[in-house]
């Protein structure tokens, strides 16, 4: 027997094999095959059975390591569409599709590790009783209480890491007969137990109950944009839907979030529903342990997905919903090939099973939201906060220096107070003390990281910069040095400028390090958290940061846009951006979006609880229209100017477009291919005219370099998608890139950006 199998290697087609007889029974589509390739095993995965010979002698099959499909005929059909629309080859696309266990040769076995915890075994129910046990083991004492809290069971591992003690107050604890320890074994999911507090449950509002009534009513493949203010309760009509479609309908469902790590508050509350069903895909997994959770999956013993972009490729049958939450973030979409937008893959997926789709957001993408004003997509609307909240009152604190500050500036005739009141204006600084006076909080956004954004010669003007990437280097104070936020290089501070020896070098630019610093110079008594990549490198430490936010153990959060994203917390009430303006004239059609969007979002942290809430936004550009309509709170103004700015020149959603980059490691080459790309496409175009196809271009990238390897781009625009995948498939599959330089084509479809 032949069978077809698609191999994940950059080629555009599928190769022949053939079955040995004793095992050509076996051979089904969506199993894994282990094949001879150019004198390599290769690891790829049957696309067709019972093929005809392709004119070559296929060779046989080295093995077929699998029992089952591990890619089911409905996964099969969404990878075909994800090859085709992207335009990448079908075994590329596949292994995106599955869990990177299942590409080494054997499947791994399912790990079911043992682990100890620890169980309460006498309830201590009188404060009296505790005093009287734990007078002189406040230790013990903490142990006990966070056991009980989280319902009188924990990982040994989590209590000792969480409290930072020693085995011997466990062991202490035994002896007292309060606890007892016990061997478990596991499905590993190492962050089921975080939730066993369970969120308080609300009765809809008359809007939420209005939207998950519309819901009910939704057709296979139908979807929904869930237009909702930030705090409007969108998590419960998501709660809601997945309770009728997984507890009384007895589907499956996929909850997509930006970013497991950020939206702990959401996971919990799914989790306090939805319990062992849930499966948290979670990045802190490791390989088997993702390998585990994808098994319970596709066994039916868990029937939630919970995961950030590639959850959508969840083994689920009988899927009945897919939510996507904020499904506005640009972490949706993948930055390597295949490079998909999950949301997208959402609807595709959705349709092909029958299930419905909720994309929901604050700050819907254009896309998202034309859909919606047009008949693809049902809108869906929560205009208002739940209970008694408001949406906050912002305010803007203009930036704008007059000219005699600048100058002053610019001669170096700054003091320190200077210093502070540049980075905080007034207003902010007193909101803040107000606040640290009343015992609320706040939450400040920057979004730079380090110390200072460059380093900058007071003599000649020279910036220091990346020797890989064409990007400044950002000054960083804990350790010190100048580090590249691309592709992490990091260099001591230069005592001398590298150009003309200049023996001032001035920091320009505001990184979170700096204004932690001036915080607590200014404000000695403040408990302040600053969260950014720097402070959450480690497995828990965002939860652990937003955890003591959430009890009240910080005064002030600080942080990058890490800080903007569904943050639920009832006591802060103050809300400020320092700088509004970072990133809003970056070259690229969808800065203002993203800018208006931040903006927006960072605000609804704001005013959540009863006491209400305030924010105020620093900015020197007070009438751009994604600051005017973020202060305004009026997102479809928002929409309507910033729609009209992507006519001429067209961007999307007015048109469809690819970004087509080429790289390589000289500058000349890369231009020299840039240009010979373009000039084939023009001639393309010339011979078979495609009528709504525009090339623009080419251009060097607006980074021009990252990582050694120089960049120039050009853009397609399309007025017709298949149109677009037409061209793209035929200069993929024909254009030939020189065999030196390491020169590199990559095509970008719906970018969602073009730096
Ligand atoms: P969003 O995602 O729309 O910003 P959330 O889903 O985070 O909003 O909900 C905001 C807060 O409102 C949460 O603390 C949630 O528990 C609470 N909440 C949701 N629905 C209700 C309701 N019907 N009544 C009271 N509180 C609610
Ligand atoms: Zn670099």
């Amino acid at each position: 027997m032949l069978i077809s199998v698609a191999l994940p290697l950059p080629l555009f087609r599928n190769f022949t094999y053939e079955v040995p007889d004793a095992e050509a029974q076996r051979a089904r589509p969506g199993m894994r095959a282990v094949v001879p390739f150019r004198n390599r095993r290769e690891m790829g995965v049957i696309v067709g059975v019972d093929e005809p010979a392709d004119g070559v002698v296929p060779k046989l099959v080295h093995a077929l390591p699998d029992t089952e499909p591990v890619l089911s005929a409905d996964m099969l059909a969404l990878c075909r569409w994800m090859s085709e629309y992207y335009i990448v080859p079908l075994g590329i696309a596949i292994r995106t599709a599955l869990p990177a266990a299942l590409s080494s040769q054997a499947a791994p076995a399912p790990t079911q590790k043992k682990r100890r915890v620890a169980v309460v075994q006498r309830e201590l129910e009188s404060l009296a009783q505790r005093d009287k046990i734990f007078s002189r083991a406040p230790q013990q004492r903490a142990v006990y209480e966070l056991l009980e809290s989280v319902g009188g069971r924990a990982p040994v591992e989590h209590l000792m890491e969480k409290l930072s003690i020693s085995s011997s107050v466990l062991k202490g604890l035994v002896t007292r007969g309060v606890i007892a320890l016990e061997e478990e074994v596991v499905a590993r999911d190492p962050f089921a137990w975080r939730a066993l507090h369970a969120p308080a449950r609300h009765a809809p509002s008359a809007a939420q109950r209005e939207a998950i009534d519309t819901l009910a009513r939704g057709a296979a493949g139908e979807v929904f944009l869930l237009h909702g203010v930030t705090g409007s309760g969108k998590t419960l009509v998501y709660i809601e839907l997945l309770r009728r479609v997984v507890l009384e309908e007895g589907k499956t469902a996929i909850v997509l979030v930006p970013e497991i790590a950020l939206t702990p508050q959401t996971v919990d509350r799914f989790r306090a529903v939805f319990g062992d069903k849930i499966a948290v895909l979670h990045s802190a997994l490791s390989d088997g342990e993702r390998y585990d959770e994808w098994l319970a999956l596709r066994e039916g013993r868990k029937r939630i997905a919970v995961g950030a972009r590639s959850a959508i490729f969840a083994p689920l049958a009988d899927l009945g919903a897919i939510v996507v939450d904020e499904e506005h973030e640009s972490s949706y979409k993948q930055g390597e090939n295949p490079r998909y937008h999950a949301r997208e893959v959402a609807i595709v997926r959705a349709r092909q099973e029958g299930a419905l789709v909720v994309l929901g957001s604050a700050t819907p993408s254009l896309e998202s939201w034309v859909n919606a004003k047009g008949d693809k997509y049902t809108l869906l609307r929560l205009p208002e906060r739940v209970g008694e909240a408001r949406l906050p009152k912002i305010e803007v604190v203009d930036r704008r220096e007059p000219r005699e500050a600048t100058r002053a500036a610019a001669r170096g005739e700054r003091d320190a107070g200077d210093w502070l009141r540049l980075v905080i204006s007034e207003d902010l600084e007193d909101a803040l003390g107000d606040r640290l006076k009343k015992q609320e909080q706040s939450i400040l956004l920057l979004n730079r990281r380090g110390y200072s954004a460059f380093v900058q010669c007071a003599e000649c003007g020279e910036v220091a910069t990346c020797p890989n990437c064409s990007i400044s280097l950002t000054y960083h104070r804990t350790p010190e040095r100048l580090v590249c936020h691309y592709c992490q290089h990091a260099e001591p501070l230069h005592t001398q400028c590298p150009r003309c020896k200049g023996l001032v070098l001035r920091q320009r630019g505001l990184g979170t390090q700096q204004v932690e610093r001036l915080l607590a110079d200014r404000f000695p008594a403040a408990r302040i958290a600053r969260m950014d990549v720097d402070t959450t490198s480690g497995k828990w430490a965002h939860a652990e940061i937003l955890d003591r936010v959430g009890n009240g153990e910080v005064d002030i959060l600080l942080g990058t846009q890490m800080i903007a994203k569904g943050l639920d917390f009832p006591n802060v009430t103050l809300v400020g951006v320092i700088d509004a303006d970072v990133g809003i004239n970056l070259p690229d059609f969808r800065a203002s979006e993203r800018c208006f969007q931040l903006l927006s979002q960072v605000a609804g942290r704001a005013g959540r609880g009863p006491k209400g809430g305030r924010v105020l936004i620093q900015t020197k550009v007070p009438d751009h229209h994604a600051v005017r309509c973020a202060v305004a709170h009026d997102y479809e103004g928002f929409v309507r100017q910033e729609f009209e700015g992507r006519t001429v020149p067209s961007y999307p959603p007015n048109v469809r477009l690819a970004n087509i980059v080429f790289s390589g490691t000289t500058e000349a080459g890369t231009a020299d291919l840039a240009t010979a790309a373009t000039t084939w496409l023009h001639r393309l175009l010339r011979q078979r005219p495609m009528p709504g196809i525009t090339i623009v271009g080419p251009a060097p990238c607006p980074v021009e370099r990252i990582k050694n390897r120089w960049r120039w781009h050009l853009l397609v625009k399309a007025e017709n998608s298949a149109e677009l995948t037409r061209l793209g498939r035929y200069f993929l599959e024909r254009f030939k890139v020189p065999k030196d330089a390491e020169l590199r084509v990559t095509l970008d479809r719906d970018p969602v950006a073009l730096l």
